[in-house]
């Protein structure tokens, strides 16, 4: 999946995402990507999070949904995401080893943050410091 979450000079948040879906997947499967709150969601008065990896996982969760409304809560966008991945351990502990499921985090005050399930889950910001720096997300295993 690819991802994309802004902030605009107006404040405003908006956010997009991409897939090809998993390999090998089952005829009609319908993945994370499509399903707003799942793969994507984005509340203009909190923020937007975004989702890679096993989408059946993802979905089971409502992911980008919980990220977003734990930032509600008071979360930073990071601690959103590392929530997020471990609910989904906290779910299915022996299968959260072998798969991966990473989520991404723009809040409305511009911070943002990641977690992954396993390592390699990396992202672009681009802002007033930053121009496509890339950024080695966290993760838990
Ligand atoms: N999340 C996608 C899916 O399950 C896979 C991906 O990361 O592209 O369809």
């Amino acid at each position: 999946t690819i991802g994309m979450l802004a902030l605009d000079a107006n404040g405003n948040l908006s956010g997009a995402c991409t897939t090809s879906g998993m390999a090998f997947k089952m005829r009609g499967r319908v993945g994370d990507s499509p399903i707003i709150g799942a793969g994507l969601y984005v509340d203009n008065e909190i923020g937007g999070a975004t989702a890679t990896g096993v989408g059946e996982e993802v979905i089971r969760t409502v992911g980008s949904f919980l990220v977003v409304e734990l930032m509600r809560q008071g979360y930073s966008p990071e601690d959103a995401c590392k929530e997020a991945v471990e609910r989904i351990i906290k779910k299915k502990p022996e299968k959260a080893k072998e798969i991966q499921v990473g989520f991404l985090a723009l809040n409305k005050n511009g911070e943002y943050g990641s977690y992954a399930l396993q390592q390699g889950f990396s992202y672009a910001v681009c802002n007033q410091e930053k121009q496509d720096t890339l950024i080695k997300g966290k993760s838990i295993y």
